[in-house]
């Protein structure tokens, strides 16, 4: 088998997303639900997940039902829910292959229903409420409605309504006043879901933030997603909650040249050098997922030395100047990693492209190859 280096790779630490999880579970002694959604935030989704379960995650949460049918068409036995249901969703692919659905609305109700009775199943229903993020979820206004719905579904068999579930808009600031009030919500909505006879339904609130700094808001059931990737949500140096980043960005240097004083370097000459130097061209871009923003800003170790990217990413490929270090068409170059061996990490890209880690590890990808160690 060929050792030929990739052109361009993510490499990604199955064992770090599992010990990850393990800490993760062990820090809050009770069921944990390893968020695996696009794509499992772009480390993949089928390793991803298995390695999840590997390191103890109880089940697996995903975002559309797509999602959660290609973990079991890949063999994934583990519960799993599906949160994010637009009317016409096909629930009967879900109820039909032991998928947990959520609903924001009665319409959802009536949708699950019918598909329980087109199966003949009966649909493991969570119920989202929104306490306080004005995203998914049916407002204080709208849930005595949706649990009267869900009552009825649950009383003549369509459903079991096995989850009560909201999302935090602030856990990332865990002394944040809305914190408190959205979990005083949360826990009026469940006490009139219990009233109406939701009695076994398991309470989920927390995000990875919350799960590394609000034990206040575990409940039954804890939802983290970045922090299984071993990515701090709080925006700091993971090691501080036993986590390890799971996810390497390189490439191979395609060629370099030296060029004088005074080059302009990429698409409308950005960068110029004050000295002869050595350019070196990288072959990935923003059709990979590089962001455009990380022209003249984002870090990347080649040499043996951080380097500001020179010039403007371009759609395949961006420059690096890498001075008079002896730097080779074929070296590697890491954009970003766990930070432990001088590259960059994907907290510092974030802070350079101002965005956050989230979105680079989701959106990285393109034609870079996936490695799994
Ligand atoms: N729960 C829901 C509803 C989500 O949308 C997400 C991700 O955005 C998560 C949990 C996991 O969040 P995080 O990756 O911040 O842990």
């Amino acid at each position: 088998m060929s050792s030929a280096p990739a052109r361009a790779e993510l490499v990604v630490d199955l064992d770090a997303i599992a010990a990850n999880t393990a800490a993760l579970r062990e820090r809050v002694s009770r069921p944990l639900m390893a968020v695996v959604k696009a794509d499992g935030y772009g480390h993949g989704l089928v390793p991803s997940a298995r390695a999840a379960l590997a390191g103890g995650a109880d089940e697996l949460g995903v975002a559309v039902i797509e999602e959660a049918l290609a973990l079991r068409a890949a063999g994934v036995t583990a519960p799993l829910l599906a949160w994010l249901n637009a009317p016409g969703e096909d629930f009967a692919a879900a109820l039909t292959a032991d998928v947990e659905v959520s609903v924001n609305a009665t319409w959802g109700v009536d949708e699950v229903v019918a598909a329980a009775r087109s199966t003949g199943r009966t649909a493991r229903l969570h119920l989202k409420i929104d306490t306080g993020l004005s995203r998914g979820g049916a407002t204080p206004q709208e849930w005595p409605d949706l649990v009267a719905a869900a009552a009825r579904a649950q009383a003549g068999g369509e459903v079991e309504v096995v989850g009560l579930w909201s999302h935090l808009a602030y856990a990332d600031a865990p002394t944040h006043p809305t914190i408190g009030r959205q979990k005083a919500v949360f826990d009026e909505a469940v006490g009139l879901a219990r009233d109406a006879g939701l009695r076994d339904a398991r309470r989920h609130l927390a995000n990875s933030a919350a799960t590394v700094a609000l034990p206040e808001t575990w409940y039954d059931l804890v939802r983290p997603g970045i922090a299984v990737y071993g990515l701090d949500p709080l925006g700091g140096d993971p090691s501080a909650h036993g986590l390890r980043p799971a996810m390497t960005v390189q490439a191979r240097v395609l060629l370099t040249k030296r060029v004088p004083a005074g080059v302009g370097v990429s698409y409308g000459h950005t960068y110029s050098p004050t000295t002869e130097t050595t350019l070196a061209v990288v072959p990935v871009g923003y059709a990979d997922g590089v962001p455009r923003a990380g022209g003249n800003r984002a870090p990347v170790l080649a040499g043996g030395a951080q380097r500001t990217i020179a010039g403007r990413v371009c759609m395949d490929q961006f420059v690096l100047d890498v001075g008079d270090a002896p730097v080779r068409a074929g070296d590697r170059v890491v954009l970003w990693g766990p930070g432990t061996d001088g590259e960059p990490t994907a907290q510092q890209w974030a802070d350079a492209v101002d965005t956050i880690h989230y979105e680079l590890v989701a959106r990285i990808g393109g034609r870079f190859a996936r490695r799994y160690t």
